[in-house]
């Protein structure tokens, strides 16, 4: 059993300027705009905070802390979660070209892991380089990012990343340096590790500026005509599934396929503008979500013989898992 008060009055007198919260509300965290509290939440302003607070919670109370970027990809429980959430947001925002690229005819930028994907793609475009266009519409962090390997328009993380600094629980003193990390679709080899996502670098060629300006606006363009960017949501709910006889197959039009356009359960809805959405429409709980996201499987899985998987990540109390 966590002694939440006594790590709570540890880290503060350890460390009194760290902005700490208490049962913080993960609604105001997400973008579905769900989630109970959380006992503690950590808003490190530097590095040497994050490793300070690792250490606290670490060794000396044996927790294990949840690492979170912007909730963009997470669906939390109403009930919340027995976690303390550390949050890489504004403070962790180092952004910088370094002075000399690793590779000949490339450069480097550098960028905490609170940096925002549309900060970093736009000081990519400033500074004429080429590869981060895909990057700009998506409203994640620098570390949440390379986590998910996220990506859209046949660009990715994977494409760009040449380094992760990252520190990991319990070796927290440590900043661990990964040349090159492991990726495949949405995923990195971050998932399943336990290591806070510092800084990354990301190895970029030059570039027109009018065409990644013109590329980023395109790609802008068709999101909001394609994407119901005026619900709160986690964008694609689903995973892209496994191509079949060497064709592509998106979840969208499997369960547009499936008349599943506009189905709801309570504030929850499939969105009637983007099938692969589900929308927080106005007062959905969790459970709507989790309970469409059910249905919604069940049915594809029922008229089409495929599963659909998560993208979206859940986040709950012990011993409640997705209930599919
Ligand atoms: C409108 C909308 C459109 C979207 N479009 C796209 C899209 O086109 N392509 C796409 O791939 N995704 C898309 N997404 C999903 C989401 O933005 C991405 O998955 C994004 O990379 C998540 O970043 P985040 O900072 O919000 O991470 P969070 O949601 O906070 O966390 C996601 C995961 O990353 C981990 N994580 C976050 N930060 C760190 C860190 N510093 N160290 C270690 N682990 C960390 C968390 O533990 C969690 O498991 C969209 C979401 C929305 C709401």
């Amino acid at each position: 059993m966590i002694n939440w008060n006594a790590l709570y009055d540890r880290l503060r007198e350890q460390m009194p300027s760290l902005e700490l919260r208490r049962d913080e509300s993960m609604a105001r965290h997400t973008s579905f705009q769900v989630g109970g509290p959380v006992p503690i939440m950590a808003l490190p302003k530097n590095e040497e905070e994050v490793q300070q607070a690792l250490s606290v919670a670490v060794l000396e109370f044996g927790v294990k802390p949840f690492f979170m970027g912007r909730g963009t990809n997470l669906l939390v429980s109403d009930r919340g979660a027995d976690l303390l959430v550390v949050k890489a947001f504004d403070g962790l925002d180092r952004l910088e070209l370094l002075p000399q690229g690793e590779w000949p005819g490339r450069s480097t930028i550098l960028a905490g892991s609170g940096v925002s994907l549309a900060r970093l793609s736009k000081f990519a475009l400033e500074h004429g380089l080429a590869g981060l266009e895909f990057a700009q519409g998506i409203p994640g962090s620098v570390g949440g990012g390379v986590y998910m390997n996220a990506g859209a328009y046949g660009g990715e993380m994977s494409q760009v990343v040449s380094s992760v600094s990252s520190v990991s629980c319990p070796s927290e003193e440590f900043v661990r340096e990964y040349v090159n990390p492991q990726f495949s679709y949405r995923r990195s080899q971050f998932q399943g590790q336990d290591d806070f996502i510092l800084r990354v670098c990301f190895s970029l060629e030059p570039g027109d500026p009018a065409e990644i300006r013109a590329k980023m606006e395109d790609f802008a363009r068709r999101r909001r005509e394609k994407q119901p960017l005026e619900y709160p949501s986690a964008g694609s709910t689903f995973k892209r599934p496994a191509p079949v006889d060497g064709e592509p197959v998106y979840a969208a039009a499997l369960i547009d396929g499936c008349g599943l356009k506009g189905f709801a359960v309570g504030g929850a809805q499939v969105s009637e503008k983007h099938a692969g959405f589900v929308i927080n429409r106005g007062g959905a709980a969790c459970r709507d979500i989790v309970e469409l996201m059910a249905q919604v499987r069940e049915r594809v899985f029922r008229e089409t013989g495929v599963t659909l998987e998560p993208e979206v990540r859940y986040l709950g109390r012990e011993g409640e898992t997705w209930n599919f």
